[in-house]
């Protein structure tokens, strides 16, 4: 079947743990998504704007960012076409919506309401969220329609899990009936070490009663290597073999409903 004429994916990458893979995530995915042929955007929600740096935009010179959109309520300022995704950055102004947005009325709605105009024009948005479980995670899963979920393959990533799961729960319940969870991505995985397998042994049998489980993303140095070079994984070495297991994703991420 067609992706095309499905409507638009809205796809938070949530986890409030810092340094799971998320805004590497992000950017690869969006990268294999867009050339499967679908039109994707990225959207930074992290005011530490790891996607903008990783994007090679210069935060600073950026006539709009997000915050711009969720506070001023201005139309989401879109650069476009970069390694063939659209792409909405952000910088450190975004904390200081994170502040102005705890009294802002309506504020749940600020990021879905920036979408809305835009969101016919791609098959696929993808979140990158902040580290956090603060208002930016909060709006970025009431904009969504799913959620994807990396987990680091240590024994650490299930301290959040239960909070993770809570707050995806809260946001079904409350606001957003119609998010479903897409899945749980194992990320930086190194299968020759015991304590990763035994991890991963354990996210599978821990986490598949709540979703689905994605095959693993390898730990591979060239993932900073290609970021430091502002591209994706696959632009930096197509024969990286991290590189089918990105693209498999992506796969799967076309056929959720
Ligand atoms: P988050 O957005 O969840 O904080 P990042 O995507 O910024 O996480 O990744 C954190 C760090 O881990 C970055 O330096 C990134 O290059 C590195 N990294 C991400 N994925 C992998 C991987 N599969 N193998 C090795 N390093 C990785
Ligand atoms: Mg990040």
């Amino acid at each position: 079947m067609s992706t095309l004429d499905k409507s638009c994916r809205i796809i938070a990458l949530f986890n409030q743990a810092g340094g799971v893979a998320k805004t590497t995530l992000t950017m690869n995915l969006g990268y294999h998504l867009s050339q499967r042929g679908q039109r994707v955007l990225l959207i930074d929600m992290d005011p530490q704007g790891s996607l903008s740096i990783f994007m090679g935009s210069i935060p600073e010179e950026l006539p709009a960012t997000l915050y711009e959109a969720v506070v001023d309520e201005k139309p989401l300022y879109i650069v476009e076409n970069f390694q063939g995704m659209d792409f909405a950055p952000t910088n450190q102004d975004l904390r200081i919506a994170e502040m102005q947005l705890v009294s802002a009325e309506l504020r749940d709605f600020r990021l879905k309401n920036a979408i809305e105009p835009i969101q016919e024009e791609y098959d696929f948005i993808l979140i990158d969220c902040p580290p956090s479980l603060g208002i930016l995670s909060y709006i970025s899963l009431v904009a969504a329609t799913h959620i994807l979920v990396p987990v680091q393959t240590q024994f650490k990533a299930f301290e959040g899990t239960n909070l993770l799961l809570e707050t995806y729960a809260r946001v079904r319940t409350r606001v957003n009936r119609q998010l479903k969870l897409a899945g749980f991505v194992p990320t930086i995985y190194a299968a020759q070490n015991s304590q990763d397998v035994r991890a991963l042994a354990a996210i599978n049998e821990q986490l598949s009663p709540e979703g689905k489980i994605f095959p693993p993303i390898p730990r591979a140095t060239a993932f900073a290597d290609a970021s430091e070079n502002r591209v994706p994984l696959a632009v930096y070495n197509s024969k990286h073999p991290a590189v089918a297991v990105l693209d498999l994703i992506a796969q799967s991420l076309e056929e959720i409903e």
